[in-house]
C-alpha cells in the first residue's frame, strides 16, 4: 500500500463557520508527514477527521485502503493511534495502566489483560525508554516523561500510523528533540507512518518528508520541506517577514524570523 491515507475533498463546518475547505492530500507509507499552520487554522481538525472524531462522511477519508465509514473504531484503532493535544489525565492512574489503554482494541468487553499484552504494554514502553517509570502515578512524571508515556500508550495499540497533536509543545528542547527522534525512528525501522502537528518550523523542516501547509482551513502548500516554507508562504500564512538560511548540519532550509 503506497498511501495509508488518502483524504478526498474533507469539508467541515461549525455552525456555518467552515473550518475546512476542500481538503484533499494524500500521506505516503513510511513518511513523517508535519501540519504545520497558525493557530487555528484547522490543523486538530483535521487529524480529528482522519481519527474519525468528527462525524465521517462516505468516499471522503481511507485508512489503510479503507473508508472509515466502514470501520467500527476497535477496526480504526488497531490502523491508526493518536497522541492528543492534551495529556493530562484527571485520575490517579499508573503508568503501566495507561499504557495497557492501548491495548482495548484487542480486548473483548468484560475481559481482563492477558500476559500477552502485559508483554506488548513492556515492549511499548522499552521503545521510548519508559519501562522504569512503569508503577509510577502518571500524574507525578515530568512533561517529558508522560508524553513518551502516552506514546507507549499508543504503541501498544499495534497500529502501523501514528497521529500526534503538538506532541512537543510543552517540552523543552532535549525533551523536544527525544520525542521527535523516538517518533522518526518508527518510520524509518518499524514501518510506522507518522503525522504530526509541530509549530517549530525549523524542527519540522529538519524531521519531515512532507509538510502540509494549512491556512484558514486550507491547504496553502504541500510538498517537501523546500518548497513548502518559503519566503511567500510564510509571509502569506503568518504574516512575518523570515531570512532563509541552508542549516549547516542538514543541508535543508532553516528560517530566521526577521525582527526590528
Ligand atoms: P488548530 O489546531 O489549527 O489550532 P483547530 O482545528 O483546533 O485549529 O480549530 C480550527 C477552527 O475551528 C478554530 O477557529 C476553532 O475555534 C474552530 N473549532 C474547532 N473545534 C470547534 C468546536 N468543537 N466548536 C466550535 N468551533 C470549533
Ligand atoms: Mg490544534
Amino acid at each position: 500500500m503506497v498511501y495509508p491515507i488518502r483524504v478526498n475533498n474533507l469539508n467541515w463546518s461549525f455552525n456555518d463557520n467552515k473550518i475546512l475547505t476542500n481538503i484533499t492530500t494524500k500521506i505516503s507509507n513510511n513518511s513523517f508527514t508535519c501540519i504545520i499552520g497558525p493557530n487555528g487554522s484547522g490543523k486538530s481538525t483535521f487529524l480529528k477527521g482522519i481519527l474519525k472524531i468528527l462525524p465521517p462522511k462516505q468516499n471522503t477519508i481511507h485508512i489503510e485502503n479503507e473508508d472509515i465509514t466502514k470501520l467500527n473504531y476497535r477496526e480504526l484503532s488497531k490502523k491508526i493511534a493518536s497522541v492528543p493535544q492534551n495529556t493530562t489525565v484527571d485520575y490517579d492512574f499508573s503508568v503501566m495502566d495507561i499504557v495497557l489503554m492501548g491495548r482495548s482494541p484487542y480486548i473483548k468487553r468484560f475481559q481482563a489483560e492477558k500476559e500477552n499484552d502485559f508483554e506488548i504494554a513492556k515492549q511499548a514502553m522499552e521503545m521510548t525508554s519508559t519501562w522504569h517509570l512503569k508503577d509510577r502515578n502518571i500524574n507525578s512524571l515530568s512533561g517529558g516523561e508522560r508524553q513518551r508515556v502516552i506514546i507507549s500508550r499508543a504503541l501498544a495499540q499495534q497500529s502501523n500510523i501514528l497521529v500526534l497533536d503538538e506532541p512537543i509543545s510543552h517540552l523543552d528542547i532535549h525533551h523536544q528533540v527525544e520525542v521527535l527522534n523516538i517518533t522518526k525512528e518508527l518510520c524509518t525501522t518499524k514501518n510506522f507512518t507518522v503525522i504530526a502537528v509541530l509549530h517549530d518550523l525549523n524542527l519540522a523542516i529538519q524531521y519531515s518528508d512532507y509538510l502540509i501547509l494549512i491556512n484558514k482551513g486550507h491547504i496553502v502548500a504541500e510538498g517537501s520541506p523546500e518548497k513548502v516554507v518559503t519566503k511567500e508562504n510564510i509571509k502569506n500564512v503568518y504574516s512575518i517577514d523570515i531570512c532563509m538560511i541552508t542549516n549547516p548540519v542538514t543541508g535543508k532550509p532553516h528560517i530566521i524570523p526577521i525582527t526590528k
